[in-house]
């Protein structure tokens, strides 16, 4: 993908090594970005880049030193995709499990304003700058269990609309994506590894797949400059709202 001094675009994509960014890299790179990508398990989102052209780096949202760190080894950036995050536990509000919850603050919001703080002169360098925020309808709707991602989703949701507002006038457009169920590792990350349980999310039903919103992604930073795509909410047909789903 070439901008409009010809260059090719480089597109930085966080919590590239499984899921949605994974996808999100393999099409961004077939789009023809170059792709900078970053994640905790360096030796698959190296693997990943090396299958896609594009550069591999450590990256632990959660941990300041380590995203300045990475920030450091971009020298260019026109499209910032913040989607590293996720949820842990379904446990109701009074069961709340504080490492629970500031991990999914850290990782969602605080993730996203950090690497987005830190990349932002580099966006506004490039001349026509992206920022796509991976939220989820999470950050839309509540429910049962759920409250401290969809408190954490909701915050990064803002934090997409505020930097909308904050924006304007200079060169770069706010993009805030909105899955419903996705199936990737989310689930089993969730539920902490327990692989049954996390399939039974799926169960007779059809989820979306990592590349559905890749190709959202990809389609919302390929519009001509001046269209800001402001948010793309997208579910399965089988999915209506966060808790009304229908299985077979
Ligand atoms: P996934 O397969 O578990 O991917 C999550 C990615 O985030 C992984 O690459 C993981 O890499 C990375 N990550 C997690 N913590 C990180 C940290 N501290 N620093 C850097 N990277 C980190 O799940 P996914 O569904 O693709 O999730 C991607 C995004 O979509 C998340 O923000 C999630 O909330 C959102 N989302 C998912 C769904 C769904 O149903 N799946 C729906 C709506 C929104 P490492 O573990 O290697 O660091």
């Amino acid at each position: 993908m070439k901008g409009a001094t010809g260059k090719q675009r480089v597109a930085v994509i966080t919590g590239a090594s499984s899921g949605i960014g994974e996808a999100t890299a393999r099409r961004l790179a077939a789009d023809g970005f170059h792709v900078v990508l970053g994640a905790r398990r360096v030796d698959q989102v190296r693997k990943v880049a090396e299958e896609t052209g594009g550069r591999g780096v450590f990256l632990d949202v959660t941990d300041p030193g380590s995203v300045v760190e990475f920030a450091e080894q971009v020298t260019e950036c026109a499209v910032l995709v913040n989607n590293a995050g996720g949820a842990l536990g379904l446990e109701p509000v009074a069961e709340a499990v504080e490492t629970k919850w500031l991990w999914m603050y850290q990782a969602n919001v605080l993730g996203t304003v950090r690497v987005t703080k830190a990349l932002l002169p580099k966006l506004i360098a490039s001349g026509d700058g992206h920022v796509v925020v991976v939220s989820s309808i999470a950050g839309l709707e509540v429910y049962e269990g759920g409250a401290g991602y969809t408190a954490a989703k909701h915050g990064q949701t803002v934090v997409a609309e505020t930097l909308r507002l904050e924006l304007l006038g200079r060169p770069v457009r706010v993009t805030e994506i909105d899955p419903g169920m996705v199936e990737t590792e989310f689930s089993l990350v969730r539920f902490g590894g327990d692989a049954e349980r996390a399939a039974q999310v799926y169960a007779g039903m059809l989820p979306l797949s990592a590349a559905d919103v890749a190709d959202c992604i990809a389609w919302a930073v390929t519009r001509p400059s001046h269209v800001n795509i402001d948010r793309i909410i997208v579910k399965p047909r089988d999915q209506a709202t966060a808790g009304k789903v229908f299985r077979q």
